[in-house]
């Protein structure tokens, strides 16, 4: 079924819009990207980068306005995302706890969407259900961002992970990638899987039993005949490993306290387990750590994970500047 005229260019190829990419579109899911595309997007990141670096602020998206709004907690996204509009000269309507908004009144979803879009020009979201922020985009006219829909998918996140791996190891292509921890509910892992199959990568999964990576994304990617592999241990992989991305186990979303306290401490990183990876390597976490990783890994020169939030920063800089028509 054709799309409605209205929703079109939401959905069109990015190649195929005529104003500049991403421009009026939705970041819904990593899908949503080819390669070219995000070259594209590192590109105008990475002048974003350079232009915080010397100037700081510039007038990009002077008039222009963003609406946070967050049904979840968040501290880099909501904040790098604020940050972003600000400094390209832009301003944010912050709406970080729904409890004192209309939604704790029993508004829906969609009516929300179409109060902030009355007043924002972009509008980005995060949201405990999957699929959330493609039904926000199906009622609303103003470009929406996803940033985060439950345990669905963290688009905005992949494409800084993606960003820091170029930025640590130069390449992407070639690499031997190697996910740990929350690999079910984890939406990170989900969008940076999805994102890495568009490259030569080797994927591997280490997890406990219970926090596998979901069945319907393995065949997905093996469909696109990507090397994936999965573990229960670290030691196997350890030595072929480039990049190690570590995750929280999610305890908002278990439903049994006892199934998350059996395997919370599943896997912690400490300068002992760095020495058994190569001394080139990245060791990437979205954030917050609550243990993952041991605070005296932090000096090691291999960890990734403060760079890589300061990265997010240039990389919202980028699609903001993208989606309203200005990169
Ligand atoms: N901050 C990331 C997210 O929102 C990772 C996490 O919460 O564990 O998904």
């Amino acid at each position: 079924m054709s799309l409605p005229v209205h929703l079109q260019s939401r959905y069109l190829p990015l190649g195929d819009q005529r104003t500049g990419r991403l421009y009026g579109q939705d970041v819904l899911s990593v899908s949503q990207f080819c390669r070219d595309d995000l070259e594209y997007i590192f590109g105008v990141a990475e002048a974003m980068r350079t232009m915080v670096a010397h100037i700081g602020t510039v007038d990009l998206l002077k008039g222009k306005i963003l609406a946070n709004l967050f049904y979840e907690p968040s501290t880099r996204t909501s904040s790098s995302f604020a940050a972003a509009m600000e400094r390209l000269g832009g301003s944010v309507i912050q709406i970080n706890e729904v409890r004192y908004s209309s939604v704790a009144k029993g508004e829906s979803l969609p009516d929300t969407i179409r109060t902030l879009e009355s007043y924002a020009d972009v509008i980005v979201l995060r949201h405990p259900e999957t699929g959330s922020a493609a039904i926000a985009a199906q009622h609303g006219r103003k470009p929406i961002i996803n940033a985060g829909d439950g345990i669905g998918e963290h688009p905005t996140q992949a494409l800084l992970d993606l960003f820091t791996i170029r930025e640590e190891l130069g390449t992407i292509d070639g690499l031997t990638v190697t996910m740990l921890g929350d690999l079910r509910y984890g939406r990170t892992v989900h969008s940076l899987a999805r994102l890495l199959s568009l490259y030569n990568v080797r994927l591997n999964y280490v997890a406990p039993e219970i926090l596998r990576m979901p069945a319907e994304l393995l065949e997905q990617l093996n469909a696109k005949g990507v090397h994936q592999a999965e573990y229960d241990t670290l030691d196997p992989v350890m030595a072929e490993t480039d990049v190690l991305y570590v995750t929280r186990v999610q305890k908002e979303r278990f439903a049994d306290i006892s199934a998350y306290d059996a395997v919370k401490g599943a896997y912690v990183i400490t300068p002992e387990t760095m020495a058994r990876f190569p001394s080139r390597m990245a060791l990437m976490h979205p954030l917050p750590r609550v243990g993952e990783i041991a605070p005296e890994v932090d000096s090691d020169p291999r960890a990734a994970y403060f760079r890589q939030m300061e990265f997010g920063l240039y990389v919202r800089m980028a699609l903001l500047a993208m989606v309203l028509g200005k990169a």
